[in-house]
């Protein structure tokens, strides 16, 4: 039996979906613990390819059984949706492989909306939501003022329940944004009809994953966006509303008894980020538009070109510590290809100091980046499957990064496809 967590190191797209798919096979159980449809774990397989929101990215799987825990935000309607998208691709999507918390909170139809009203009065000063709702979201859950997934099987309850919420939500849509307020029977159509075709796959998975844990199953944790996103140990406010931490995944699993044995720490051998915020290390101008073409770094979710920069030691290491990493994978090392030299942010200066410290949030507009650079390997690696067939650069500048973050890099990714993946 063993538990292990899959996380983000950095700001998310490191490629935890791509790696959650190459080592399900070894799991029974993959469980989804946080965030919502917000994010975009793409993963490549003999079904195709796709950009999974909040299913986890052991669907592929058969014999895995997936799990939508508590602590996500779940949004009935998108869900239905992808599920739907994903299964005309031909994989099967069942009550028996895709259960969903009873304890899980809903994501409703003004959380979304709130959202978008929320980011257009900040205007210049927007966090650069993908308006999922996944910050109204939160901060209902906090006030507990959400419904649970289980309440759908009491229908009497969940509708007073519902009409409470209704009548404190509107005060809020009309008062404080003069937005139009939801009607009780749009909000009661909306449950009814997503409620229904979801209810199937509502059950007590705590229960599930209790039996699970005493039948020596192996559960595999699947986060959501990195370690800087975390609500408490991130760049704040350009952080998500939960916790992307591995310290996480028991609470918002169903398991909060669950030690991990192994946190597999996702890194891409350079930075991107997506949306607004702080981000030290980030290229622009030609040298920019050069990496984000060879990456292909536009979001999964939103299309959105992400900023990019090279590898970043600084908040790299921080990520590492924050998630506990037990080793990692480093991914991407494959676009690095047609460079001639690498750049590797080393340090940031702030206030005239070099510094290998990840700086208080408040700080990380003065950084600056101290860039050094390494050589280049300047030939196609995406074919190769083993260690020692790297060409010396690639190598040194794996073991070099390893070094700098302390912490063993077990996976090297060097395409998006399942197998394109070097185990150390
Ligand atoms: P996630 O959100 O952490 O799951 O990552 P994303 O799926 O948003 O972003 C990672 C992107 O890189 C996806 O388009 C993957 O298909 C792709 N990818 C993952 N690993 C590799 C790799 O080693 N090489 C290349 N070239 N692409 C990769
Ligand atoms: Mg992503």
């Amino acid at each position: 039996m063993s538990n292990c967590a899959i996380v983000g190191i950095n700001w998310g797209d490191e490629g935890k979906g791509r790696m959650v798919d190459l080592l399900t096979g070894n799991f029974d159980y993959v469980i989804r613990f946080q965030g919502g449809g917000n994010a975009g774990h793409t993963v490549i397989n003999e079904y195709g390819k796709f950009a999974l929101h909040l299913l986890p990215s052991g669907i592929f799987r058969k014999g895995v059984v997936n799990i939508l825990g508590n602590g996500v935000a779940l949004d009935l309607e998108n869900l239905w949706t992808e599920i739907e998208a994903v299964r005309a691709q031909g994989v099967a999507i069942t009550p028996a492989n895709l259960k969903i918390s009873d304890r899980a909170s809903l994501l409703l139809p003004w959380h979304r909306e709130l959202d978008g009203l929320e980011e257009a009065r900040l205007t210049d000063k927007k966090y650069g939501s993908t308006r999922q709702g996944i910050a109204p979201f939160y901060s209902d859950k906090g006030q507990k003022k959400t419904l649970l997934a289980g309440e759908l099987f009491y229908p009497k309850a969940l509708k007073a329940h519902a009409m409470d919420l209704l009548e404190w939500k509107n005060l809020t849509l009309q008062k404080v944004y003069g937005a139009d307020p939801t009607e009780a029977e749009q909000l009661l159509a909306w449950l009814e009809t997503w409620g229904e075709k979801l209810k199937p796959f509502i059950c007590d998975t705590g229960r599930e994953l209790r039996s699970a844990q005493a039948a020596g199953k192996n559960l595999l944790f699947e986060a959501q966006l990195g370690a800087l996103r975390d609500l408490d140990y991130g760049i704040v406010p350009y952080t998500t509303s939960s916790n992307t931490i591995a310290a996480y995944a028991p609470v918002g699993s169903g398991l909060p008894s669950a030690r991990l044995d192994d946190i597999i720490g996702i890194v891409k051998a350079y930075s991107t980020c997506v949306g607004e915020g702080p981000f030290v290390c980030e290229m622009f101008g030609e040298e920019a538009e050069k990496l984000r073409a060879a990456g292909a770094e536009y979001g999964a979710k939103t299309g959105r070109p992400r900023r990019v920069g090279p590898i970043d030691l600084v908040a790299t290491r921080y990520g590492v510590q924050t998630q506990g990493a037990t080793c990692i994978a480093l991914t991407k090392l494959d676009v690095l290809s047609y460079m001639d030299r690498i750049p590797i942010c080393e340090q940031y200066e702030i206030e005239g100091r070099e510094t290998d410290e990840f700086p208080f949030p408040a700080l990380l507009n003065e950084a600056k980046p101290v860039i050094r650079y390494t050589k280049g390997w300047n030939c196609d690696i995406s074919g190769i499957r083993r260690w020692e067939d790297l060409p010396q650069a690639a190598r040194d500048y794996v073991e070099y990064i390893e070094k700098a973050i302390g912490c063993r890099i077990s996976y090297v990714s060097v395409g998006a496809d399942r197998d394109a993946c070097i185990a150390r």
